[in-house]
């Protein structure tokens, strides 16, 4: 089995799982207990604090650590929405986000009677400063645009963004819960007020994450409880997986350019010849400004879930965008904000390439996959 999904998650570096394992044992206190066990923990957590910090480029108390990327997500919309909510009312986030932020938006909106605007995206389906300054006003409180989308892999320009953002007076987040595996996640340079992290993306564990939350910015708190984490978040901090967190994002930071050097011609290669070989196939997404990993297509007149199924049958994992897995499916809103109708859209996959992958199994998938859209194919139109 070949495995070609790692924007769905990644395995955790066995460095990093060295690196957690005294923590379920040895090192077990509760980092808020006064006694020696508490003050060791508390250390782990200071230090896997500092260098996420230093991954960041901000200071330790600017850090929030999470149960993963979705609850940094919603505690930036709604702890940011909720902190203002008698000031100002607006949020402003598109239709290409992660659900983590579209349908916190949505239920924002519709539970607490938020404004909520739609930005538009491009064909590439980026946001651009254009379409943000268009959509501020002096009512809103905040804009959300991902770094990386994970369904198409386009990059948005975070650093114009988030500077369109500070000058109207606006508090700015953004999800880079798929960038950090990639690009540089210094929040000085991106200028954000607000950033997700999850674990599980970079060769980290599953269920945690961090929010950055830039200092002197006001979140009502969502989690409430002991006073962990600034009070914004309570609960006993699950060392083993903050340490594994922290040492994954180190890694990832250290070794970017190298991931990138190896995943990116394997990608270049991925949609060359997909284009070349399959017709009636697009790209989805930008062709440039997208994540090195990642390759995203639709396929005109192809059943996509059925596509998945063909693969995995001949051993290969991917994804594709749409929501539903039997019965009658529902093209991927991501793919059908880019203007594809129903009939592309619903063909639609992804692959994404990680450490592991390498030029025989991206030379195996190529050899397998236009046999396996045709079949996709002959099969929809029945
Ligand atoms: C995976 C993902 C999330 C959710 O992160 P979890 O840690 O799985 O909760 C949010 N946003 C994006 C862009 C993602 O890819």
């Amino acid at each position: 089995m070949i495995y070609l999904d790692y924007a769905a998650t990644t395995p955790v570096d066995e460095r990093v799982l060295a690196k957690m394992l005294p923590y379920f044992r040895e090192t077990f206190g509760n980092p808020s207990s006064v006694h020696r066990f508490g003050q060791k923990a508390e250390a782990a957590l200071d230090a896997a604090r500092e260098t996420v910090a230093a991954a960041l480029n901000c200071r330790p108390d600017e850090i929030i650590f999470t149960s993963g990327g979705s609850e940094a997500d919603n505690l930036a919309l709604r702890g940011a929405m909720l902190a203002r909510k008698h000031a100002t009312r607006w949020l402003l986030t598109a239709k290409t986000e992660h659900p983590a932020v579209s349908k916190t938006a949505r239920q924002l909106a519709d539970e607490y009677g938020f404004l909520l605007e739609w930005l538009d995206v491009n064909e590439h389906g980026e946001v651009t400063p254009a379409a943000l300054t268009r959509a501020v006003c002096s009512d809103t409180t905040l804009a959300s645009a991902m770094y990386a989308n994970n369904e198409i892999g386009t990059l948005n320009p975070i650093a114009d963004l988030a500077q369109i953002a500070r000058a109207n007076g606006i508090l700015f987040h953004t999800d880079a819960v798929q960038a950090a595996a990639y690009l540089d996640v210094d929040v000085q340079k991106l200028g954000v007020d607000l950033m997700s992290l999850g674990g599980h993306k970079f060769y980290g564990p599953k269920g945690v994450g961090a929010l950055y939350v830039r200092q002197g910015t006001q979140l009502a708190p969502q989690l409430t409880g002991g006073s962990q984490e600034s009070a914004l978040r309570a609960g006993t901090h699950n060392l083993p997986y903050i340490v594994g967190f922290a040492e994954a994002l180190r890694l990832a930071v250290e070794e970017r350019q190298a991931r990138t050097a190896h995943v990116q011609p394997l990608r270049d290669q991925i949609i060359g010849a997909v284009l070349e070989a399959i017709p009636d196939s697009r790209l989805t997404g930008h062709p440039e400004r997208r994540l090195p990993n990642h390759a995203s297509f639709v396929f005109k007149g192809a059943d996509g879930n059925l596509l998945l199924q063909l693969l995995d049958a001949a051993g290969f994992a991917c994804s594709s965008g749409s929501a539903c897995k039997t019965g009658n499916p529902e093209p991927s809103e991501v793919v059908s904000a880019l203007g594809y109708s129903r009939e592309w859209a619903l063909g639609s996959l992804r692959v994404t390439l990680g450490k592991d992958t390498n030029a025989e199994q991206v030379e195996a998938f190529l050899k397998s996959l236009p046999n396996l859209v045709d079949k996709a194919r002959a099969l929809y139109r029945r």
